[in-house]
């Protein structure tokens, strides 16, 4: 049996469509992703990048104050026990992100915790593929399968990888590694500002390594950096290598100066990657066109249509450029309805 409409991701715009999909009657099927190590080490596993970070203040609904006894209300206890406890500001992105899955599961979704890798687009009804074998068809495919974090690519830094190096401070940022050593962050966006304002909660100073002399990051994340005492930046620099060793792992990193071609040795027991993301395509396999920096190519303005019809993009995987939790949900709502509208039209809804 052919499915109505299947959606593959789970960060906010994969449960925004499902909760629309699922509201229209289209019974959804979405695929979360697997739990694998492969998934861990990328940061592609299920409930996308939100569940890899600390307070999200931005989101609309969830002002600061505490929400512990909603969260708890409204999300089943046993998802709940193993959440981060809640921040006080706003709401913490693994919380955002299990109430977003809850609401669809609400509305009658099914979930399957698998990837899909591999898909065949090219007739009807699609035929998607997943990692343990198994294939679904579906009369309309939603893909929201967002990003995930970028690496440098020194040998150094695949070295010492769960070892110091790391690309979410949320997830490796309170181990004893860390506690009370210096640690470089590396990038200058948003990213950056949260890690290293998240990391000083643990290292005895953290260095933000940025390679221009002006942060990429919005004004209120740049007070929050160049106000923080903790936070020493290191402007028009690059990291040259992550030294350590086997039995210690990471134990500083090399610094150069881009003006001056210096390098200087920093001690510090861990460094962060934050130098943005590259988009989840590559289980396309080529069937959807892309555009030029590699994300799914929305065909027609103002739409979630892909080169492929009655295939919709949604999230980061197609939006390089606004890349909030907000708008990906609103890319994720807007692929629902036309997604409903398509199937409505091939006289299948
Ligand atoms: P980003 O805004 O693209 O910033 C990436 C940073 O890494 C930039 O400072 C960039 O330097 C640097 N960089 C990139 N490639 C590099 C390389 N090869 N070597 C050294 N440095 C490199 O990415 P992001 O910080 O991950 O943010 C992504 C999106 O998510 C943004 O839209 C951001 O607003 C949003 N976000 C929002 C929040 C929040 O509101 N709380 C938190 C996190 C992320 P240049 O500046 O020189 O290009």
């Amino acid at each position: 049996m052919s499915e109505n409409v299947v959606i593959i991701g789970s960060g906010p715009a994969g449960w925004a469509a499902a909760i629309y999909t699922a509201r229209a009657n289209l019974t959804p099927l979405v695929y979360e992703g697997a739990i694998t190590e492969e998934n861990q080490t990328q940061g592609t596993l299920p409930l996308g990048q939100l569940n890899l970070t600390t307070e999200v203040e931005n989101y609309p609904g969830f002002p600061a104050g505490n929400l512990c006894q909603y969260l708890d209300s409204a999300i089943e206890t046993s998802l709940r026990s193993y959440m981060a406890p809640h921040l006080g500001h706003g709401v913490s992105g693994p919380e955002l992100m299990e109430l977003m899955r809850q609401q669809a599961k609400n509305f009658g979704t099914r979930i399957v915790t698998d990837d899909i890798v591999k898909v065949d687009f090219k007739a009807r009804p699609f035929k998607l593929s997943t990692r343990d074998g198994k294939t679904v068809e579906a009369a309309s495919v939603i893909v929201a399968t967002g990003a995930r974090a970028n690496y440098l690519g020194l040998p150094s830094e695949d070295r010492f990888k769960n070892r110091g190096v790391s690309a979410c401070a949320v997830c490796d940022g309170a181990l004893p590694r860390f506690r009370n050593h210096a640690i470089v962050v590396i990038g200058g966006g948003d990213s950056a500002v949260e890690e290293a304002t998240y990391l000083t909660k643990f290292g005895k100073v953290v260095y933000m390594v940025h390679r221009r002399d002006a942060l990429r990051a919005s004004k209120i994340m740049q007070e929050r950096a160049l106000s923080n005492p903790k936070i020493k930046m290191k402007w028009n620099s690059a990291l040259e290598e992550v030294l350590g060793d086997d039995t210690n792992g990471v134990t500083g990193a090399r610094l150069k100066n881009l003006k001056t071609g210096a390098t200087e040795n920093v001690e510090c027991g861990g460094v962060f990657l934050a130098i943005g993301h590259t988009p989840n395509t590559a289980f396309l396999g080529g069937q959807l066109a892309l555009t030029d920096k590699g994300y799914v190519k929305w065909t027609t303005p103002a739409r979630t249509y892909t080169s492929v019809e009655g295939v919709f993009a949604a999230g980061d995987v197609a939006d390089d450029y606004y890349r909030q939790a907000i708008t990906a949900a609103g890319t994720g709502c807007m692929s629902a309805l036309d997604a409903e509208r398509w199937l409505a039209a091939q006289g299948t809804h």
